[in-house]
């Protein structure tokens, strides 16, 4: 009997071990900013800090929403008036980037995101003419924050979909920290914020997915810190002539941008900088995203492009992150300092 109860009782032990040890894990999903979003967080914090994290983001979306008639930004696009501190300073910070950028990322494309409507049930292919009579109405100089209002040109509108998860992120984050989470992930469709290290201390390992089939390209191991995905492949309509037309569009042209890359992954501790230069990247095509990274001062970021024609081109500070994906069939390059 002693001999059977030994086994028994080191079992037991165990499972309460591993119950006592681990800590406690919540998890949630909900859908908002047209996109399904997953968090999970580890502590005893963990449950308070997801009805506060999904609070926030139903709060964000009320005031970022393009769509819903009574947002901070339908406001803005219908004429002003006082808006949320939260909306302007977003606001302040998508006219930096766009200048960062030289406009590669622009939140006044929104006429012609709905002159496209690639998002949209009913994309339409427009004409030169009115692609050319929308251009003027891009540039963000034609935005004027002021406090508590942001005004526009006439004719102009704003579009935060480039950026608004991306700020979500920021704002999940400080969440958790308020919570004392200290190991957790948010993905907020192609935007991952990534807490602390998982809870055996291990960092996190972030899939990069392939935009030319349903698997991975590669993985990045990860440590607290925010990795956002651009790319054509994420929403985009197929004419009937075969023409792809994807949802991000280049500002100089009017056009979705015709890039060279099928996507940008930008990794940086800022979650609102990686979701506007991942789009602004993918606008630049890998020439001058290079350029770009390259010029970046006191201040950098790391980036994974996949580029159309079969390669994935790394910067130098993940390659201690990187995981090749054997079976995606990428030639992989890494940039040097
Ligand atoms: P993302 O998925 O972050 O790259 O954002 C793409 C979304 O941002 C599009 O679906 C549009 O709503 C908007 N957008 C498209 N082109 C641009 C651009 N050049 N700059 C800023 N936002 C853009
Ligand atoms: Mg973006």
């Amino acid at each position: 009997m002693k001999k059977l109860l030994a086994p028994l009782l080191s079992a037991a032990m165990l499972l309460c071990l591993t119950a006592c040890g681990a800590p406690k894990k919540a998890e949630t999903s909900l859908f908002a900013m047209d996109t399904y979003m997953t968090l999970v967080a580890y502590g005893d914090g963990a449950d308070d800090a997801l009805t506060d994290a999904a609070r926030t983001i139903n709060e964000l979306e009320q005031l970022l929403s393009r769509t819903r008639e009574d947002s901070d930004v339908w406001r803005i696009n219908h004429g002003g008036g006082q808006v949320n501190p939260t909306t302007v300073q977003l606001v302040e910070q998508a006219i930096r980037f766009s200048d960062e950028t030289d406009g590669a990322f622009d939140i006044t494309i929104a006429p012609l995101v709905d002159l496209w409507a690639i998002n949209s049930d009913a994309p339409h292919i427009p004409s030169q003419a009115e692609i050319d009579s929308l251009l003027p109405l891009v540039g963000s100089d034609r935005i004027t924050p002021n406090g508590k209002t942001v005004t526009l040109d006439s004719g102009c509108a704003i579009d935060l979909g480039g950026i608004a998860k991306g700020y979500t992120s920021d704002r999940v984050k400080e969440i958790f920290a308020r919570h004392g989470i200290k190991s957790g992930t948010v993905s907020l469709g192609g935007n991952v914020y990534v807490c602390g290290t998982r809870p055996d201390g291990k960092p996190w390992n972030v899939a990069v997915q392939d935009p030319r089939g349903g698997g991975y390209a590669c993985t990045l191991t990860l440590t607290d810190t925010f990795a956002v995905t651009s790319g054509g492949y994420q929403r985009y309509f197929t004419a009937e002539d075969g023409t792809i037309y994807q949802h991000i569009i280049d500002p100089a042209t009017g056009y979705p941008a015709q890039s060279d890359l099928l996507s940008v992954t930008v990794v940086c501790p800022d979650g609102t900088r990686a979701d506007a230069y991942s789009t602004a990247l993918y606008v630049m095509g890998e020439e001058a995203a290079i350029r770009f990274w390259e010029s970046q001062g006191s201040d950098p970021f790391e980036m994974v492009l996949i580029t159309a024609d079969g390669r994935i081109v790394c910067t130098p500070g993940l390659t201690d992150h990187f995981i090749r994906q054997e079976d995606a069939s990428y030639e992989v390059q890494f940039l040097s300092r």
